[in-house]
């Protein structure tokens, strides 16, 4: 198998942008797609000004933005993954369409290409399953925000090969990222974990056990937290919460994973978090 020198992102979004962002910085050459032009453009946009950021921090320098902002290129049809040596795809958390993304881009990829996913809780084994080339399919999950978070953690299906997993490893820690290798089972190791615990603060929450401010101080400066768990959930977004929930409760069949009423209450309302400007707290006059 070749080693990995161009890259493709499918899906502009939150996380897209930030991985667009790291590889385009470490030296690759970047292709990015997504169906919406104004994503691409938005994309750019926040890569752009992000990098500024660390220019005034003094971490990046002024040549070396200018040169990773060049490595950049745009399309939105997933056709431009052709001459890609690994696709990582950060397109919207549905099952239904990955499946259909890696259809497409098992079609167009070369036969030597990984393609990986940035899935938080979909079967990497499934999506796997919808494309010719399951030994080369694997979970590349990057944390929010791509740029700062340190962890990437690497979801082996149940066909992946030793040699897609090395590369991606490698690949993973040219990026500056420490790995941490996981199997294919619900929620992998990071939300199986955190989202019980942020479910639980919300049961907490429902009970009456505490106030949400409580609840969030107990968290960050009894067991050292950076955020408290119900203003995390406002970041992730409580539909994302949700989802990732039913992933587990559907997967693992225990009753311990069910989703607590009070988040289920808040996702009907719309109350999302801080993409909607209010969840267990309020963003408006923010
Ligand atoms: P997002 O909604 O910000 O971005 C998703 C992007 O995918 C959008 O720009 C959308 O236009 C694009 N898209 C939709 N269909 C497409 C298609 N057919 N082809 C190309 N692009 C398409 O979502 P996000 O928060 O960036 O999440 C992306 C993935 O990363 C999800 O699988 C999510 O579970 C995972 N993830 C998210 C976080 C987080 O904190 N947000 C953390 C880790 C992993």
């Amino acid at each position: 198998m070749p080693e990995i020198k161009r890259v493709a992102v499918v899906g502009a979004g939150t996380m897209g942008n930030g991985i667009v962002h790291v590889f385009a910085q470490t030296g690759y050459d970047v292709t990015m797609v997504d169906v919406r032009q104004e994503a691409l453009d938005g994309a750019l946009k926040t890569i752009g000004g992000n990098m500024d950021r660390q220019i005034k921090k003094g971490t990046l320098a002024e040549a070396d933005r200018d040169a990773a902002l060049g490595r950049i290129r745009t399309a939105t049809d997933v056709s431009a993954v052709a001459d890609a040596d690994l696709v990582v795809e950060a397109a919207t958390e549905n099952r239904d369409l990955k499946f259909r993304i890696f259809e497409e881009m098992d079609r167009h990829a070369p036969a030597h290409a990984i393609l990986a996913t940035n899935t938080s809780s979909i079967s990497i084994t499934e999506i796997a399953g919808r494309t010719s080339r399951a030994d080369r399919v694997i979970g590349m999950h990057f944390m929010n925000p791509v740029p700062v978070m340190k962890l990437v953690e690497i979801i082996r299906g149940l066909a992946t090969s030793d040699e897609t997993t090395r590369l991606v490893v490698e690949t993973s820690e040219r990026l500056g990222k420490t790995v941490a290798e996981a199997q294919d089972y619900p929620g992998f190791v990071s939300n199986r974990i955190l989202m019980p615990m942020i479910n639980e603060a919300v049961f907490c929450l429902m009970e009456g056990v505490a106030d949400r401010e409580a609840i969030d101080t107990v968290m960050k400066l009894g067991m050292n937290h950076p955020m408290g768990p119900l203003a995390l959930a406002d970041l992730i977004g409580l539909d994302t919460c949700l989802a990732i929930m039913q992933v587990l409760h559907d997967g693992l069949g225990d009753d311990k994973y069910r989703p607590c009423p009070l988040l289920r209450k808040y996702v009907a309302a719309g109350k999302l978090g801080r993409k909607t400007g209010e969840g267990f707290y309020d963003y408006r006059g923010a």
